[in-house]
């Protein structure tokens, strides 16, 4: 690992899997017991605001008997201790990196603990429900929503994003699908640019032929053990 110095870590919805968060497409394809098309889109914010908010008022309220797992803490020791540049990329709404203590983090799909203003664009930190209709501080419109970036919405610091993938030397995925675009080219980008490429998953994902070395495990162990190889033991 002496040549690498620029790590770019992307996360799914997997690595929370072993905090007690559900994945995203479970068995039968629901999250949640709802379909995607019903929770996840702008269309179903529009027909019917009071159940798109419900649900995420319930994921948000999720997150307070959750804690982070061995891998968001692998990954925040490290944010700390990496000398190079670092960047990790989570497509998870939940705030466990965070909470793990991650700094050189961004939430490229948006936060629970954010909503967003649909009339001026300003985002607040939040904390418990979320009505419909609740008024923004900024604009005085009734208009505050999830800050989730749902399917068909352009997600957060693409052109942050971008670069970062264009100047990396190692780019690591974890507990992610690959199924869900634009993160799913990720791989392909860093590969492009001559980047080694590593996939830590439970299965292997449907890009799994795109990069040069897959991992299959729990993130638990898997992450800790590859954060032990970039470190050392100190
Ligand atoms: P996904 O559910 O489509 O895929 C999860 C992947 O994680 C699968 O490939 C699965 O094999 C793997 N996995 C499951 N348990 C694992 C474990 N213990 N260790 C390692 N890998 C494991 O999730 P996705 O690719 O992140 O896409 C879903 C989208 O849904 C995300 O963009 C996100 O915005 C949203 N989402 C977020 C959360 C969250 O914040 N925790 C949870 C569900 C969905
Ligand atoms: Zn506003």
């Amino acid at each position: 690992m002496t040549d690498i110095r620029n790590i770019v870590v992307l996360t799914g919805a997997g690595i929370s899997a072993e905090s007690g968060i559900a994945t995203f497409r479970g068995p039968g394809g629901l999250w949640e017991g709802h379909r995607v098309e019903d929770v996840c889109t702008p269309e179903a914010l529009v027909r019917d605001p009071a159940l798109v908010h419900r649900f995420y008022d319930l994921r948000r309220a999720a997150l307070a008997a959750v804690e982070p797992n061995a891998a968001h803490r692998a990954l925040a020791r490290l944010d700390a201790h990496w000398p190079g540049e670092l960047l990790i990329v989570t497509q998870n709404v939940d705030d466990l990196h965070e909470r793990a203590g991650a700094r050189r983090l961004l939430h490229m799909h948006g936060e629970l603990r954010s909503a967003l203003c649909a009339r001026c664009g300003a985002r607040t930190a939040w904390a418990g429900d979320l009505p419909p209709a609740t008024v923004c501080d900024a604009c005085g419109a009734p208009a505050l929503r999830p800050d989730i970036v749902f399917f068909g919405e352009m997600p957060y610091a693409m052109e942050r994003i971008e670069a970062a993938l264009e100047a990396c030397d190692l780019f690591v995925s974890i507990g992610t699908s690959g199924a869900v675009y634009p993160a799913a080219g990720f791989v392909r980008t860093a590969r492009w640019r001559g980047a080694q490429t590593i996939e830590l998953n439970l299965d292997p994902s449907d890009g799994s032929v795109f990069f040069h070395e897959s991992r299959m495990g729990a993130a638990s162990v898997l992450v800790p053990e590859w954060v032990v190889s970039v470190l050392g033991d100190a």
